[in-house]
């Protein structure tokens, strides 16, 4: 069957196709805990669970909707209504979901923390928040400082044997099972915050994002016409349900009726082959750090392996063109690059669903319902292939956040005419986005500015190298220079020599001043806990 074209798909769509496929219209309110898990069929499957060590259950919605309606009263018999703050700092288990439903069913806002995150980053957010309950696990309950534990009450998942859970703590499940299996889901305007989400850190300390209870809308036609998700796919994001795009990928599928893989290991990957062809997975969300993990395995591994997927999706930072080749060489499927964002949702991407050319190292079209554009500081939008700030103009229906937590200044510089959140990038002729690098990460060298995106990926076709990452590096001539710091594939021994290959790959390819000055050979980069390089630290080293 032939696929619809991209610019017919993006000329006809309109916001009500979003709100028919979620039962909603455009006036009542609504609850989004309703809308994701009570009005499916209950029977049906709704999130295939594979824990650690074997450890696997299967929930159907009918479950979700009881055990989330329970929870809602566990919340309620708690003192939380509508507008309060509740906090997970969870893995991903099926706790966690039922935990966000049950919030989102009292009305109240959920706030994700990363499991990644210790002492001084849970008390943060506990804080900032102003959460009055913090849902966790009892692996993660020795790393809750105790003034954060002072602060919110906390509803701890037990371990098998009923240890692990804090004297003061509620115990998850006997309070769950203790509560009624019916709850009346509060109602909701659709402009109500649903989600806190803490930016993931890259350039700096996080800001608290106001996500809208209308987020299910503004993600719909990203995942009906980017990710293309089919009612009969096998569904697997590797992504957290703790943090944006694990968050849209497990509740944009469940609400349309979708089964979401959900695996609490950590996605590594030679874990993630094996899942993927064990569990036949058809459609796969994840990030260019695994799929650049993946290709780390080496073609004949990769090749080799029966993956059968139809679809793979890739968010969170540029995927670099040599990894869509290597998907295309081996798989036969070429991984769509899309761009999100805590602030704009996910505004820009390549499309599975639609007819379009999928032109490598790029991060693709406007998805539809959307405006965007490149625009300069003084919010202009430029030309082709100018090089400015990625721009969304705000929606009236398919708006997606509301600014940020209780800091209304910051929320008035960035939420103007256009949504601008420090990303560069440029717009070619054909409508395609080509991202630059973050306005932080440019490197200012001798009067050029530079992009690390393009020298990252020229670095990466060098047979040894696994991951790159590329900052300017204070000096006293030419204010920046470009160093490199590379880490080499694991069955790679470092050889002497090896760094002047590299500088002469990006003289070569990319032009004199762009070559690095200096290459450093790492064992690992600086990331966040959702696997994006942390530029930033690079630059202070
Ligand atoms: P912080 O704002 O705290 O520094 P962050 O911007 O990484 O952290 P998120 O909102 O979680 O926090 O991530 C969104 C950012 O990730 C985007 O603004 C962009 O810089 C980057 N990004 C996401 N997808 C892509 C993509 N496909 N290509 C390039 N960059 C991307
Ligand atoms: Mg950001």
């Amino acid at each position: 069957m032939s696929k619809p074209s991209y610019a017919e798909v993006y000329r006809a769509f309109r916001w009500t196709e979003a709100l028919g496929a979620l039962g909603w219209d455009a006036t009542s309110d609504v609850n989004l805990g309703h809308t994701i898990v009570d009005r499916h069929p209950p029977d049906r499957v709704a999130l295939h669970w594979i824990g650690k060590a074997g450890a696997g259950a299967r929930y159907s919605f009918g479950d979700l909707a009881r055990l989330s309606n329970r929870f809602a009263n566990v919340l309620r018999a708690h003192g939380i209504s509508r507008g309060d703050r509740v906090a997970g700092y969870l893995p991903r288990i099926p706790e966690t979901v039922i935990a966000m439903l049950g919030t989102w069913k009292a009305g109240a806002i959920w706030v994700p923390v990363f499991t990644g995150f210790s002492g001084e980053a849970i008390e943060f957010r506990v804080r900032h928040s102003g959460a009055k309950v913090l849902c966790t696990h009892w692996e993660y309950r020795a790393r809750i400082p105790r003034a954060a534990a002072g602060r919110a009450k906390v509803v701890t998942v037990a371990a098998s044997d009923g240890t692990g859970v804090d004297h003061d703590d509620l115990s998850f499940w006997p309070a769950t099972n203790a509560q009624a299996e019916i709850f009346v889901p509060a109602r909701c305007r659709r402009e109500e915050p649903a989600v806190l989400l803490y930016t993931s850190g890259s350039t700096g300390p996080p800001k608290g994002v106001k996500i809208a209870t209308n987020f299910l809308v503004a993600v719909y036609p990203y995942m009906r016409y980017a990710v293309d998700l089919r009612p009969d796919d096998v569904f697997w994001p590797t992504g957290d349900p703790g943090w944006g795009y694990g968050l849209v990928c497990y509740m944009g599928a469940m609400a349309l009726g979708v089964a979401v893989i959900s695996q609490e290991a950590q996605p590594v990957p030679e874990f993630c082959l094996s899942l993927l062809s064990a569990r036949d997975v058809s459609n796969f969300a994840t990030t260019p750090t695994v799929l650049r993990g993946i290709m780390a395995l080496g073609q004949d591994a990769v090749g080799r392996s029966p993956v059968r997927v139809r679809c793979v999706n890739s968010v969170g930072e540029p995927l670099n063109a040599e990894v869509v080749h290597f998907f295309r060489r081996v798989w036969d499927v070429t991984p769509m690059d899309q761009y999100g964002a805590s602030e704009v949702g996910l505004p820009i991407g390549n499309f599975n669903a639609l007819d379009m050319v999928v032109k490598p190292g790029s991060m693709g079209l406007v998805v539809p319902g959307f405006e965007m554009a490149v625009v300069d500081e003084a919010g202009t939008a430029l030309g082709p292939d100018e090089v400015g700030h990625v721009a969304l103009r705000p929606s009236a229906e398919g708006y997606y956040s509301l600014g940020y937590w209780e800091d209304p200044e910051r929320t008035r510089e960035t939420y103007r005419t256009w949504i601008t959140i420090g990303d560069l990038a440029r717009r070619d002729a054909d409508g395609y986005f080509w991202f630059e690098g973050r306005a932080d990460d440019v490197i200012k060298s001798a009067g050029y500015r530079i992009g690390p995106f393009e020298i990252e990926s020229t670095i990466l076709r060098h047979p040894a190298v696994a991951e790159a990452a590329v900052v300017g590096k204070p000096d006293p001539l030419r204010g920046q220079i470009v160093k490199a710091y590379v880490v080499l594939r694991p069955s790679v021994v470092p050889r002497s020599g090896l760094e002047e290959e590299i500088v002469d790959l990006v003289r070569t390819e990319l032009g004199r001043h762009l070559a690095p000055r200096e290459v450093e050979v790492v064992d690992q980069l600086p990331k966040t806990e959702t696997g994006k390089i942390q530029r930033f630290l690079l630059r202070t080293r």
